[in-house]
């Protein structure tokens, strides 16, 4: 599945840029302007190993736009990236923001490393020379990077003291902190809290009930697990679970509690599969085609593919993971009717939360989880708002409506700014 992520991504990405440009009649010049990135770094990242060898990785920041704001954007640690895998993943940055009218812009980057091979002295010590060697391309109002797969509150610390060392206290330079040093409250669960939102939204524009609905979702990590978390506290039958190990299928409902605190625990199993009584076993690929209301992609980009795309039967797809279902299959599914609520409205809780973050760092102030969570709530709710009323207004598919509203914010700013 990783290998075809890092193929695919980011024709997936033109092409739903594309159709939207097309929507907007935009001439070639704003098309190249809307598309380039406005700079691709790549690093050398030597590290002497803890037998004494030194390994060479590489470290990558693509910074797409920044008309609307600072470049902003995770950090992913995982052996299959390279370049073109971030531009696109910084480019859907941009979108993302624009979309939920944040003062950002987009950006993505990250190290080729697997971060399960590396002690954890290794991995700070990556982290801080990865810091240190994009002096000057980072900062509170220049890039601000975030978790993403592989990373967490821990890699952020990690940065906050690299880029501080130099510049004196400066929190605002990463979101999704660790409490303690200044992250804010409810952003760890924020993705998962806005996939479920969203997913809510979807299920009553459709006049269905969530209480009658049964979901599967793919990927049970940050993301997949608070998702179905939310969606079960909020009575939903969660009927099937994965991880990269394999999933688990209960058709009255997964306790999903219950799986939790199971992978949580430190002598716990390590993936869902090894789980006994809570359910039966399913692939992950199987677990795409059962016959549920909502299926929710929460683990790796391009797992629907034009190959398996015809064997979805789930009516409604939210994209919890990022470009989960690729240009090829979009058509396929379009035609079957499915409804698909796009990566950069049903997982943008995150960086939502993230700004929230950034705020409560410059003001120096912490709000109470509520305060967050309502917040969280009401910008995705806006953000909803307009693109269902394009979709039913101009008859545009969700994704079409979501690129149109991002796109044409860009090109507003950068016009306005001139460049
Ligand atoms: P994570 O590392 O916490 O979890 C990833 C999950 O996917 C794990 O359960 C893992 O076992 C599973 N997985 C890995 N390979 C798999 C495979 N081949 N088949 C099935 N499952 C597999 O990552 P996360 O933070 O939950 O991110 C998940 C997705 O959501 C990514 O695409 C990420 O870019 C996207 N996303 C995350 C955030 C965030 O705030 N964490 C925000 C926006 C988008």
């Amino acid at each position: 599945m990783a290998t075809r992520e890092k193929s695919q991504p980011r024709g997936t990405c033109e092409s739903f840029l594309e159709r939207a440009f097309d929507l907007l009649d935009l001439d070639d010049d704003r098309r190249q302007l809307l598309r380039a990135p406005y700079r691709e770094i790549r690093l050398e990242l030597p590290l002497r190993r803890l037998d004494g060898s030194i390994k060479l990785f590489y470290g990558y920041r693509v910074q797409h736009d920044h008309s609307r704001g600072p470049f902003k954007g995770g950090l992913r640690f995982h052996p299959d990236v390279d370049l073109d895998h971030f531009v696109a993943l910084a480019t859907l940055m941009t979108w993302k923001t624009a979309l939920l009218d944040l003062p950002f812009g987009g950006a993505k980057g990250g190290v080729d490393c697997d971060p399960h091979e590396l002690s954890p002295g290794e991995l700070e010590t990556l982290t801080k020379r990865f810091t240190e060697r994009l002096d000057g391309f980072i900062g509170p109002d220049l890039d601000i990077c975030a978790p993403d797969m592989g990373t967490g509150p821990r890699e952020m610390a990690w940065i906050l003291e690299s880029y501080s060392k130099r510049y004196g206290y400066a929190p605002g330079v990463v979101t999704g902190k660790p409490v303690a040093l200044g992250g804010s409250l409810g952003r760890f669960e924020a993705t998962g809290r806005g996939v479920a939102l969203v997913t809510r939204w979807a299920i009553e524009e459709r006049g269905d009930d969530l209480k009658k609905m049964r979901i599967a979702i793919q990927g049970f990590g940050n993301v997949g697990s608070h998702a179905a978390l939310f969606l079960h506290q909020a009575g939903a039958k969660v009927v099937a679970v994965s991880d990269a190990g394999g999933g688990l299928r209960r058709d009255d409902g997964l306790d999903i509690e219950n799986l939790r605190e199971a992978l949580g625990r430190e002598d716990g199993p390590a993936s869902l599969n090894e789980i006994d009584g809570e359910g039966e076993r399913i692939g992950n690929e199987d677990l795409l085609a059962l016959d549920v209301d909502v299926l929710i992609p929460a683990a790796l980009g391009g797992v629907i593919t034009a190959d398996n795309a015809g064997r979805i039967r789930a009516p409604l797809i939210i994209e919890a993971a990022n470009l989960p279902v690729t240009c090829a299959a979009d058509p396929v599914l379009r035609e079957r009717g499915t409804t698909i609520i796009p990566d950069i409205l049903a997982n943008a809780g995150g960086v939502t939360v993230s700004y929230l973050e950034w705020v409560q760092n410059r003001i120096r102030y912490r709000w109470d989880e509520e305060r967050v969570n309502r917040e969280l709530e009401e910008k995705m709710r806006s953000a909803w708002d307009d693109v269902a009323r394009r979709v039913s207004r101009d008859g545009l598919t969700h994704r079409e409506a979501a690129y149109l509203a991002a796109v044409a914010r860009v090109l507003a700013a950068i016009e306005m700014r001139g460049f």
